[in-house]
């Protein structure tokens, strides 16, 4: 009988869980109302990629308010030669901000987010702020405005504690990830091999609220085909025409996805000819390119070349081209180790945070802060989100937002030790 009553004890007897820790979790939730009235002061500037004004006026901004939060504020203007000119750079492209903090600990640990957005000036007046139910709609609310709001907070978490157990705590803050961080790629490197770790701040999927050790590696790979051209009723045979090659291309091109080593390859835009009663002397076409090894870019690019040689035309020119827009984000032992212990902290809220390490989908600039293979790098601490690229009203979710600065809060004390 004694040993029954033993057993059931036990068996009663609340299993050891972990509780939220304090003062943390208590200043998570006093700053969540501030946190939703930062997402409406970042939404309401514009900052589209190409929106230099508005990118300005944001950095602008984003130093007062790191300044405030007592960091040393700089701006780095990317320069001509660490600029990585791609087919869709534009002239003028936005600054970084960088905001760093001085500790008293041995740790570097980077934050890093961007504020540029996907939508040109006038999105916002169709689609103004709005908070409703547990959601805050706007114009790049979620990619990334969330992710530069849970920094701000994350800091001001660690001022209001007088927390400074970290070496150096750097921000980092771009405006041209939505165009491939052309002017941003070279310092977001250099920035990466200088720590110890690297928070990226990409929104959070909505519902599944996970954090990323992986994303995919974007290329694009190019066709400019010349032709000749000639009157399309009086003497076509004189022409060359340059969408029938460029059709011909595009076909013997459409296989080249290989599911094995998850290379994709897909043909997304075309255009070619200029009137209706002429053979067409030019046409182009792009395809999109996902690797999750960089070494896979070289193989496609070989293959890609290799397979334009066969022309229907033989006197068409066709040009092929070979864009590495982004590398691809690789998990290490590093990296799973700083997502079990981001694991544990979400524990402590009895919550489960969801992995991946697919690399499926998009690339992020959380590849470049890895490329020296020094820091341990994770993907997507942002807020929970939905929407983003897409014609569908972006918003974040605002019950994400307490577990969100608590995490990133607790991962930054944890770390530093
Ligand atoms: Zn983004």
């Amino acid at each position: 009988m004694r040993t029954l009553i033993f057993m059931l004890a036990a068996a009663l007897a609340p299993a050891v869980q972990a509780a939220p820790q304090e003062p943390v979790w208590s200043l998570a939730q006093k700053e969540k109302p501030a946190a939703i009235e930062t997402l409406r002061e970042l939404v309401n500037i514009e900052s589209g990629s190409r929106d230099k004004e508005g990118l300005d006026r944001l950095a602008a901004r984003l130093g007062e308010r790191l300044a405030a939060l007592g960091a040393k504020v700089e701006f780095y203007e990317p320069g001509a030669a660490d600029t990585y000119r791609l087919f869709d750079t534009p002239k003028e492209i936005g600054k970084v901000v960088v905001g760093r903090f001085q500790g008293s600990g041995a740790r570097r640990i980077m934050l890093l987010a961007h504020m540029d957005t996907v939508y040109p000036r006038g999105t916002l007046a169709r689609r103004p702020f709005r908070v409703e139910g547990a959601r805050a709609y706007g114009p790049g609310i979620a990619d990334d405005k969330g992710g530069v709001a849970l920094i701000l907070h994350t800091l001001a978490m660690l001022k209001a504690m007088d927390y400074r157990g970290y070496g150096t705590l750097t921000v980092v803050i771009n405006g041209d990830e939505e165009i491939s961080s052309p002017g941003a790629r070279a310092f977001i490197q250099r920035a990466g091999a200088e720590h110890d770790f690297v928070f990226s701040c990409e929104p959070s999927p909505a519902k599944e609220g996970g954090i990323t050790l992986a994303t995919s590696g974007v290329g694009q790979a190019t066709l400019t085909v010349r032709g000749k051209s000639a009157h399309a009723g009086v003497n076509p045979e004189l022409g060359r025409n340059a969408i029938v090659e460029l059709a011909h291309q595009i076909l013997q091109t459409s296989d080249l996805s290989d599911a094995g080593s998850r290379i994709k390859f897909n043909w997304t835009l075309a255009s070619g000819g200029q009137t209706r009663n002429v053979i067409p002397e030019l046409a182009t076409a792009s395809a999109d390119v996902r690797v999750n090894r960089i070494a896979d870019f070289d193989v496609i690019e070989k293959r890609f070349r290799e397979r334009v040689k066969k022309q229907r035309i033989a006197d068409a020119q066709v040009e092929a081209g070979f864009e590495r827009r982004r590398a691809p984000l690789v998990a290490t032992d590093a990296s799973r180790a700083l997502a079990r212990r981001a694991q544990a902290v979400y524990a402590e809220l009895g919550l489960k945070l969801p992995v991946d390490e697919s690399g499926n989908g998009g690339g992020t600039d959380a590849a470049f802060a890895a490329a020296s293979g020094k820091p341990a790098v994770a993907e997507s601490f942002g807020f929970a989100g939905f929407g983003y690229h897409s014609s569908e009203e972006e918003y974040v979710e605002l019950d994400s937002i307490e577990p969100r600065l608590y995490l990133m809060t607790r991962l930054i004390m944890d770390a530093s030790r």
